[in-house]
């Protein structure tokens, strides 16, 4: 497993460097943004970025941001700056996990090899051959299609991210259903953003803005969420 280290800091990457190599890891280190893009966009791609959000010429972020516009690569971010909002936005941007400094190399390790599962797992579709009908979903004025992780209400086509249309697609499962936010977290997130629970409420703001009303997902007080129908 190949790890590509973007940390700026030389003894905070030479400790990680030694730490995961000594946990088995082929790493690669860089100390700038431009230096993670190019090796994330290099033929012989890294298993895993593990990301530091402060650098010295291109933001974290938005490394994280380029990096997943063009690939799927597992972004772990790691960062000193331990606050809701950035694990938030981390998340947003599609980060796959993160972690605060300082960590210990065995939290790290598992972290790593946790991402690698998920990325690793077999696309859950692999149904057989189910007609594109069947897999569009209709609750009232909403039609939500799995298949092309497409919504439409009244026919008008709504443009979701990957984590909202999961969000959405998940309440669908049970239209009317309460879902806690640790439920949604776990579902959509992998169980994995402990305690970020704040992302779901962000999530369902976006959602209800898009869908042009805000009763397309109900809040139960205390519990969670459940989608309407307006
Ligand atoms: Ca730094």
């Amino acid at each position: 497993m190949r790890i590509l280290l973007v940390e700026d800091d030389p003894s905070l990457a030479a400790s990680a460097v030694d730490g995961l190599r000594a946990q088995g890891f082929d790493v690669d280190h860089v100390g700038t943004g431009a230096a993670a893009l190019e090796a994330a966009a290099a033929p012989d791609l890294p298993d895993v970025v593990l990301l530091d959000l402060g650098l010295p010429d291109i933001d974290g972020q938005e490394v994280c941001r380029r990096i997943r516009s063009t690939s799927d690569l597992p972004v772990i971010v790691v960062s000193a700056r331990g606050d809701e909002a950035d694990r938030v936005i981390a998340l947003e941007l599609g980060a796959d996990d993160y972690l605060t400094k300082p960590y210990g190399m065995r939290e790290l390790a598992a972290r790593i090899r946790a991402v690698m599962r998920r990325a690793a797992a077999p696309a859950p579709a692999a149904q057989p051959a189910p007609a594109a009908a069947a897999a569009v979903q209709e609750i009232g004025r909403l039609a939500i299609d799995r298949r092309t992780q497409r919504v439409h209400v009244d026919g008008e086509e709504v443009s979701l991210t990957a984590k909202e249309f999961d969000v959405l697609a998940y309440l669908a499962e049970d239209p009317g259903a309460v879902r806690r936010r640790t439920e949604i977290l776990e579902h959509v997130w992998d169980g994995h953003w402990y305690g970020a629970t704040k992302t779901v409420d962000a999530h369902v703001a976006a959602i209800r803005k898009k869908l042009g009303d805000p009763a397309w997902v109900e809040a139960v007080r205390g519990v969670g969420f459940r989608l309407g129908s307006p």
